[in-house]
């Protein structure tokens, strides 16, 4: 309705045909929506109505004033000392860069022609007209990316292994089957910037060696898969999919994959598994999907926004990609803010920032001024980091070292007034219902541990069940078969480890 009105508007002046009105993917300040900017001022409007987009066409388009009411958060204070406030001066964006999120909220997501405006599929000539699959696998091991997935495996060494393979067949596999409670970070990416992951691929295709390429995409992110399905078509009428690639001798081609939404399949056999049309289920690894992926053939799974920086990187190099971040951890991490935080959304920043810049100079703070009580990070296979280690740097290294984990960037922010068992009763809930129900440790192991944290919830717990639980939590993490069994126990153990006294507090009267 917000579109409609300025439409309306703009035709009514006879400004219909000077000015556009262009859906964009996700401007990031989800707490603000619906969000709208004027170019080429850049100036950010927030919480719209029809009525504020009738007043905006009125009032800053036709006679350049600004409509201070609706104007972005931070932005207001800066109309004394600047006409016209933009991006760069207000907080929430000044800190952020925009590597992953490039184009999201700036292109019509189902334009190839804003796309190529903005040097889409650049890198994938490059690629194709000027380097050796080797060189683009060099690119991206110079340039240190790692998976943002969440384990961090190093990307370039990935994709050199699959081209080490011996096979007249191999695929490459996106990962969108994100399913963290709170994370939107690959949802964001496809649905405002799909092309970014067409030209990923098939640059990864060429690095590897495969002609084939999947996205797992779930099914709950209908819009993703409509825009990237339109991306993935227009790319062929441009010749960027399919025979002979920009005239090369290079042929590659993507279907998209629709999973039902189990968490699991987010594993990467399990992914598989469900491409193939077997019941999602992970299995034993080694082989591991380099040596013996997607039908018996080598494959390459990278997520969502790991594959977003990989044409930044072709086209500007690995030096460029490196000047952001950390010596071990380079580059950019998208995080999904949520939780207790003024400035809920989706946020892109260098490694290494603190969390104490993320949660207060992009973050806003607290909405009530509330004490921030600490961050969890990585949802269901992370942990809890208390706000006495917020000037940690975020990179994979020093978040694993707190007993937290980057893992694919979901970051719910705590106040006082949580608590640290039900928050890790809460996580834990939702790997009970996910776990597939293959490996004994993983299937009844976290139920056990689930009923003892209720019990302690209730009021009806001992000093014993404390120890249980966590005798538990390390066998469950030491035996399960895969990813989601061996870290189902991490927000227990974190929460444990820095807040036990309020699991001793749920049982005291008991002891
Ligand atoms: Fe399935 Fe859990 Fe075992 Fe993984 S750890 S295979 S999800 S039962």
């Amino acid at each position: 309705s917000v579109k409609q009105a300025f439409e309306r508007k703009l035709k009514e002046y006879g400004l219909d045909t000077v000015v556009s009105v262009v859906e964009t993917g996700c401007m990031g300040a989800c707490s603000l929506g619906p969000l709208a900017i004027v170019y080429p001022d850049g100036v950010y409007y927030q919480k719209l109505t029809p009525k504020a987009a009738e007043k905006i066409v009125e009032e800053h388009i036709l006679k350049g004033r600004i409509v201070p009411e609706f104007l972005f958060e931070g932005a207001k204070e800066k109309l004394t000392v600047k006409a016209k406030p933009v991006q760069e001066e207000i907080p929430f964006f000044a800190r952020q860069v925009k590597i992953a999120l490039r184009n999201v909220g700036v292109v019509d997501p189902m334009s190839i022609e804003e796309y190529i405006a903005r040097d889409g599929y650049f890198a994938l000539h490059k690629a194709l007209t000027t380097m050796t699959p080797e060189d683009v696998i060099k690119e991206i091991k110079d340039s240190g990316l790692r998976g943002r997935g969440g384990a961090g495996f190093p990307t370039g060494l990935k994709w050199e292994l699959a081209r080490q393979q011996k096979s007249d067949i191999k695929y490459m596999i996106c990962n969108a089957d994100e399913g963290d409670p709170g994370a939107f970070m690959d949802r964001s990416v496809l649905e405002g910037d799909p092309h970014s992951i067409v030209e990923a691929m098939t640059i990864a295709g060429y690095a590897i060696g495969a002609q084939k390429g999947f996205v797992y995409v779930r099914a709950e992110y209908p819009l993703a898969i409509e825009r990237l399905g339109r991306a993935i078509e227009t790319a062929h009428e441009y010749g960027f999919l399919g025979e002979n690639i920009l005239g090369t001798n290079f042929s590659f081609d993507i279907e998209i994959r629709i999973g039902a939404g189990a968490f699991v399949c987010g594993e990467e056999t399990a992914l598989m598994h469900s491409i193939e049309g077997k019941r999602g289920q992970p299995r034993v690894k080694p082989p591991f999907p380099v040596q013996k992926g997607l039908w018996g053939k080598p494959s390459v799974i990278n997520n969502v926004e790991t594959l977003s920086l990989v044409p930044p990187i072709i086209l500007k190099g690995a030096s460029w990609f490196r000047q952001y971040g950390t010596e071990k951890s380079p580059g950019t991490k998208v995080f999904a803010l949520a939780g207790k935080i003024k400035n809920t959304g989706l946020v892109e920043v260098p490694m290494g920032i603190t969390l104490r810049e993320l949660l207060y100079e992009i973050g806003g703070g607290h909405p009530q001024g509330k004490q921030i009580k600490a961050v969890q990070t990585g949802g269901p296979s992370g942990g809890v980091i208390p706000s006495e280690f917020f000037d940690t740097p975020v990179d994979y290294e020093s978040l694993g070292k707190l007993g937290a984990i980057m893992g694919s960037g979901g970051m719910i922010v705590l106040d006082e007034d949580d608590c640290m068992v039900d928050v890790a009763k809460f996580f834990l809930e939702f790997t009970v219902d996910e776990s597939c129900g293959k490996c004994t440790p993983c299937r009844e192991g976290t139920k056990v541990m689930y009923d003892l944290l209720d019990k302690i919830t209730k009021g009806e717990g001992t000093m014993e069940d404390i120890e249980k639980l966590e005798r538990l939590a390390q066998v469950i993490k030491d035996s399960s078969l895969c990813g989601l069994g061996q870290t189902a126990p991490n927000p227990v153990l974190s929460t444990l480890r820095y807040y036990r006294h309020e699991y001793e507090a749920h049982v005291k009267d008991n002891i």
